[in-house]
């Protein structure tokens, strides 16, 4: 990748986003070092839409947000994520300590109860869990072991 191919726009102080330019690209690093259950930024919305989209994160039931600031939809997911949406309190924090330069990934499970694009990840994690469609196909055992929103959370456990 040419360095001229690639630009990045500071968009809060933890935050970057990198564009490819050649592939149309977006995704979201971090700006500096970030220390655990940091606050990396607000989670706003529009409206609330009763299906998914592609670029949305799910409330509840029919409950469906695309994600603002807009920079936040290019947050990719990890099967090892280092944030969290918390949907409760409407922020992005951090889960682990995050190094500058270190891609921003979410764990697309975590709220979503079932994607309308399942895709494979090639995460490359070593807990790599392959095909990724929403917690619904998820057994409890892993669900288990992340940080899940707590609509997720009831909708499997209570
Ligand atoms: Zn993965």
């Amino acid at each position: 990748m040419k360095a001229d191919n690639l630009k990045k726009h500071q968009v809060t102080p933890f935050l970057e986003v990198r564009e490819y330019i050649d592939a149309g690209y977006k995704s979201l690093f971090a700006a500096q070092n970030i220390a655990p259950a940091t606050i990396l930024s607000p989670v706003t919305y529009q409206e609330i839409l009763p299906s998914p989209s592609r670029y949305s994160l799910q409330l509840q039931d029919g409950q469906h947000i695309e994600l603002e600031p807009i920079y936040l939809r290019y947050t990719n997911h990890s099967c090892s994520p280092n944030v969290f949406f918390d949907t409760t309190g409407m922020v992005l924090q951090s889960i682990t300590e995050i190094k500058i330069g270190e891609e921003i990934a979410f764990f697309y499970p975590s709220t979503e109860w079932e994607m309308t694009e399942p895709f494979d990840c090639v995460c490359g994690s070593e807990n790599c869990l392959g095909q990724i469609q929403g917690a619904a196909f998820l057994s409890d055992e892993m669900l288990n072991k992340y940080r899940l929103s707590a609509f997720v959370r009831e909708r499997r456990f209570r």
